[in-house]
């Protein structure tokens, strides 16, 4: 076995390598970027190598400089992590050349299932099933486009060279060929310096299930059995399981025969994933190979009870496969839930900033304990707390523009499916981010809807459902709000202006006690258009004091309820008690936004601090305006009137809700220009202030 490693790779990958490495005793040394300097994966390994800028091409794409890097620290050999270089032939080669060993496949393996078209050949070679299809040689567009006709519309293009879903076209008619074979042609050369194309049979509803298969170099090679992937967005993996459910022992062990054929076929060696699409009436076809670790192969480590990166280590040091295909035994289900920076109602695009807050469920970081004998410990900890989080960002990372806007991944184990669904569905709900836009509510409703509730799976599941999955959801608004004005009374003291209500600046009179609105926005992620504020809803909390200044009731739509509140026992906790509600939640504050995470809901609210709004907006001229439109129902002062910075000036209503317009700074009233009962427009000046 090794004594040092190097991982080429960053994030989660390279942190969930670094926890294998420490557990078998082997040092690990990671590579950085300028954006990485700080980052997690720096931190879990025993040494770090800055090796360039902040993009993948100045920095985690440098053959040469990782080839450097991992002789400098004596590192015997290089883990590629998945993306990146890990299916890059010439890095293979580079690092055999120097003496490091690779780990992953033989140069050739890599170079066979790097092309798909060559890999399809192969395939059929080797007797795998293929989807109907056309990956010749021959690219004369006008040849393409007989094959196109003669297989039948639909029809996907695929770049050869392709991954990441990148470069693929759905073709509905032989009159949209030519258009989409050049759009593809150059989406294939720009993202992976070659337009090579192949042609298949678009199937309708498939799933997509894929098989791990292990070899060594000693003529052993295992399936660990299958797991489906078939919930995409623009045919990328965002929930995956172990085993694919729903599927006849038989129909398991063909595919993981077939895929097994597939590694030998082309004398693979090392961890690999052989990719199938599935009829509805259970055909499967040969798609890819992926020649690497896969990012959801926590699933198949779950429910094999074996560590994978383990076994990829040992068969890069020459040693047997740990088990035989007999061995081999699959317990529960899991279940992995990507959790990405990215905004599902804006065509899932990628959201980037920092963590400001990041919360995820209890459950083991990829650890096994030290006493643990080998890959087993990683079945223990896992059925002792079956949620595990593999993630390379902690809470203050920032998501950049430069990487994969992965957050983490979230996997669960149960004795069934059910019993995983369930599992997941309550890990979700426990997990916080503010900072980035993220997909954890998609993700939830995913989870909760009928098609995956009952393991009706199929890579159109997104799409089809997309209404409901995108449909307005109901909210606990108002129990939300009252953790959000308990967050807010706290930090002011009592009241949300001062220490206690006698003092309070925007407080004011009413039957013998004080009463104060808070103001309150509700920010609405779910719009699908970037700034768009419709979404956003203005809420009012009145809340009153009686005279003993120990009793509050809250006034919200027309309803008045006794309102108490208190800290709840770990930081950001808070408890709130509405008329017979008692709510416990979580409330983050970001400056004047409140972040409430409650009752399984996320909710944004941002508080219409009017007396600070007014100073930042008169930036001490003496000038007051309305801050929306509204009506003037109290005029607190009169001209000549001389004030302190604070001093309640004038009280406005809006949508039900009051907003007391304050003095922004000390001075002489000097005109007053509403009266009680007067409608004013947004921006309107209110008052004059001659300021000292
Ligand atoms: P999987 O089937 O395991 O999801 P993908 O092919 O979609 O595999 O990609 C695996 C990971 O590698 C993803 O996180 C993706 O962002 C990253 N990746 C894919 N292609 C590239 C590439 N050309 N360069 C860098 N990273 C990539
Ligand atoms: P990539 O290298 O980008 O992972 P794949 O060939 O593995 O490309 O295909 C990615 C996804 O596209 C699959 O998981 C599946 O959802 C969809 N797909 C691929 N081939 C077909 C096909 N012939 N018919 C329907 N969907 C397909
Ligand atoms: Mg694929």
């Amino acid at each position: 076995m090794f004594n040092k490693i190097l991982i080429a790779n960053r994030g989660e990958i390279a942190c969930r390598v670094a926890a294998t490495c420490k557990r078998l005793g082997i040092a690990s040394v990671a590579v950085y970027s300028d954006a990485d300097a700080n980052a997690k994966h720096v931190a879990a390994c025993d040494e770090a190598v800055h090796i360039g800028g902040s993009t993948a091409a100045e920095s985690y794409l440098r053959v040469e400089r990782i080839i450097e890097a991992a002789r400098a620290t004596g590192a015997q050999a290089v883990h590629p992590g998945y993306g990146f270089l890990s299916e890059n032939e010439d890095f293979a080669h580079a690092c055999e050349a120097a003496g490091i060993v690779f780990i992953g496949p033989p140069v050739a393996a890599i170079a066979a299932m790097g092309s798909k078209a060559a890999a399809k050949a192969l395939m059929h070679a080797a007797a795998v099933p293929l989807v109907p299809g056309y990956h010749g040689d021959d690219q004369e567009p006008q040849l393409l486009h007989r094959e196109a006709d003669a297989i039948g519309y639909p029809v996907l293009l695929k770049a050869s060279a392709g991954g990441g879903g990148k470069g693929m076209r759905v073709v509905e008619r032989s009159e949209d060929f030519a258009a989409a074979l050049a759009s593809c042609k150059r989406e294939a050369a720009s993202s992976f310096g070659n337009d090579r194309v192949l042609i298949e049979k678009y199937l309708t509803r498939p799933r997509h299930v894929e098989v791990q298969v292990f070899a060594d170099r000693h003529g052993g090679a295992v399936y660990l059995f299958d797991r489906d992937c078939s919930v995409q967005r623009r045919h990328q993996k965002v929930l995956e399981e172990a085993p694919a459910p729903g599927l006849s022992a038989e129909i398991k062990r063909e595919m993981g025969e077939a895929a097994v054929a597939a590694a030998r076929a082309v004398n693979y060696v090392g961890a690999g994933t052989v990719e199938f699409i599935m009829t509805g009436s259970g055909d499967f076809y040969f798609m890819e190979m992926n020649t690497r670790l896969q990012v959801e192969h926590p699933v198949t480590e779950m429910v094999t009870g074996q560590d994978l990166v383990e076994w990829q280590l040992r068969v890069a040091a020459d040693e047997p496969l740990p088990l035989t295909q007999q061995q081999l035994k699959l317990d529960g289900h899991a279940i992995e839930a990507r959790i990405y920076a990215e905004h599902p109602a804006r065509g899932f695009l990628p959201s980037t900033g920092t963590l400001k807050h990041l919360r995820m469920p209890e459950g083991v970081e990829f650890v096994i304990d030290a006493a643990g004998s080998g890959a087993a410990a990683l079945g223990e900890a896992g059925r002792k707390a079956p949620v595990r989080i593999d993630s390379g960002v902690r809470e203050g990372d920032t998501i950049t523009p430069f990487y994969d806007p992965m957050i983490a991944k979230l996997i669960v184990h149960g004795a069934t499916r059910e019993e995983a669904l369930a599992r997941l569905s309550r890990a979700l709900h426990a997990c916080e981010v503010v900072g980035p836009h993220t997909n954890i509510e998609f993700l939830q409703r995913i989870v909760a809807s009928e098609p995956f509730a009952t393991a009706d799976l199929d890579t159109g599941l997104i799409e089809r459902h997309h209404d409901a999955l995108f449909a307005p959801l109901k909210k606990p608004f108002k129990e939300a709000l009252a953790l959000a004005c308990a967050a807010l009374l706290t930090r002011e003291g009592g009241t949300a202006h001062g220490a206690s209500p006698w003092d309070a600046l925007s407080l004011w009179r009413l039957n013998g006690g004080y009463t104060q609105t808070l103001g309150w926005r509700a920010i609405d992620d779910s719009s699908n258009k970037s700034g768009d504020k419709s979404g956003d809803k203005e809420h009012g909390f009145t809340v009153s004091f009686a005279r003993d200044g120990a009793t509050q009731t809250l006034d919200h739509d027309g309803v008045r309820e006794h309102f108490s509140w208190s800290n709840g026992t770990g930081a950001h906790e808070f408890r709130a008690t509405l008329g017979d509600a008692r709510i416990t939640g979580r409330v983050f504050v970001d400056g004047d936004t409140f972040h409430v995470f409650c009752l399984g809901a996320a909710l944004a609210f941002e508080w219409q601090n009017l007396l600070a709004h007014a100073a930042d907006a008169e930036g001490g001229e003496g000038r007051l305006t309305a801050p929306m439109p509204g009506k003037v129902i109290a005029v607190l002062v009169e001209p000549g009137a001389v004030v302190e910075k604070g001093t309640p000036l004038l009280v406005m209503e809006a949508m039900k809700m009051e907003h007391t317009i304050g003095a922004p700074a000390a001075g002489t009233v000097s005109e007053v220009l509403y009266g009680v009962g007067d409608q004013v427009a947004d921006g309107a000046q209110l008052l004059v202030l001659d300021v000292q």
